[in-house]
């Protein structure tokens, strides 16, 4: 049997007709950026979110980058004071460092909890400084961040807080969804993540009148009226290819979480018992999109070429932690220095987990990932 870890392919044969008249209808239409469809994905996607405002832009980095802008972290070429800085989580995807770096502010580290790999939020306090920002909590592989406690230490130093929404449209905390804890979030359409597009795309929300306007200038250059620049912003648009695409899968997105929820249901009783296989952790009150299941297993490497070795599909997110990239050596940072992203980076690696695994293809991966544990 042979299991990817995503298989597009399966999603994509119901909403072929749908999608392809969607596409020829821009065809014909000629009419590439911006326009309809983009205006209605992002009335949809505010409204599946529960935010006032919705910013189609081209990436869930560019939604990155243009929320920082927009909560005025930007570093103008003539400004020569020490650089701002905003914390974030060592575990995550690249793109939560890189967009703060590229914005010329920077990223201070903090660990992640052992069992739901976001953010430690006790760590915060003691990384805030007078240059300080910002905060960037993850919702890390589909599930919230402990938004109370960032909230509020974010509110009592005047700090902002921007979701890294990206793996978790949809996702909530005692139920209240992503994209309203902070002062905006990020949202990633890359084809992998819960609801993808065709391509790259992304979206900022927020329930911020103020900075919607804003990011939604900054989203094209800081330009409004045409060719009045108040800011300098980018080329961060989204397409309305992307959009019409995005517009045929949304009304799907919440059956296919629920059955993304039910294989998660399926390896959590399978491996419960195994002493040697951790499985995702739950926080009370928060309800994940499992937009991937993370285990951890003592002999992670082996396991990885074991089920490989069986054609299943299988990832690690993320070998490395950022806070040892070679890019950020100039940081100084150093092995040990966040103990638990280190044990993460090391241990974890995510099963299929995709809505249309059958049960046949979950008793598969159950039993290979048993097989996998003897192997050193
Ligand atoms: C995917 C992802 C991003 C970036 O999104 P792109 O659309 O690929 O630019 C940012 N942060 C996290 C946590 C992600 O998983």
């Amino acid at each position: 049997m042979k299991i990817p870890l995503l298989d597009l392919k399966i999603q994509y044969a119901p909403l072929r007709e749908e999608t392809q008249r969607v596409i020829n209808d821009i065809l014909d239409d000629q009419h590439f950026i911006g326009g309809r469809y983009v205006s209605e994905l992002e009335e949809k996607i505010a409204e599946y979110s529960g935010v006032a405002h919705a910013i189609g832009v081209s990436s869930g980095t560019d939604a990155l980058i243009a929320s920082l802008m927009g909560c005025g972290i930007f570093r103008s070429p003539l400004d020569n004071s020490p650089a701002l800085e905003v914390i974030l989580p060592a575990y995550t995807f690249f793109a939560t460092a890189g967009s703060v770096w590229r914005c010329g502010a920077k990223p201070v580290f903090a660990d992640i909890d052992p069992d739901t790999y976001n953010i430690d939020a006790s760590q915060i306090s003691s990384k805030i400084t007078g240059r300080t920002r910002a905060v960037m909590p993850v919702h890390l592989f589909g599930q919230c961040a402990e938004m109370e406690k960032i909230s509020a230490i974010a509110e009592s130093n005047g700090l902002a807080v921007i979701e890294d929404g990206a793996q978790a449209i949809g996702a909530s905390r005692r139920g209240v969804k992503v994209g309203n804890f902070g002062n905006c979030a990020a949202l990633s359409f890359f084809p992998s993540k819960n609801l993808g597009g065709l391509g790259d795309g992304g979206m900022v929300i927020t329930n911020d009148g103020e900075l919607a306007v804003k990011i939604r200038e900054i989203r094209n250059h800081g330009m409004e009226p045409k060719y009045y620049h108040r800011h300098v912003g980018g080329n961060f648009r989204l397409d309305a290819l992307q959009a019409a695409g995005l517009l045929v899968k949304l009304p799907h997105l919440d059956s296919w979480g629920a059955m993304r929820a039910n294989n998660a249901a399926v390896y959590d009783e399978a491996f419960s018992g195994i002493e040697e296989i951790k499985t995702p952790l739950i926080a009370d009150g928060n309800k994940s999109i499992y937009n991937q299941y993370v285990i951890s297993v003592p002999n992670r490497d082996a396991m990885l070429a074991h089920l490989r070795g069986k054609d299943i599909g299988c990832e690690v997110y993320y070998p490395v932690p950022l806070h040892l990239q070679e890019c950020f050596a100039e940081l100084g940072y150093k092995k040990g220095d966040f103990p638990n992203a280190e044990y993460a980076a090391e241990h974890t690696l995510a099963l299929p987990i995709y809505p249309e695994l059958t049960r046949e293809q979950l008793d598969y991966i159950v039993a290979e990932v048993k097989n996998g544990l003897v192997k050193r």
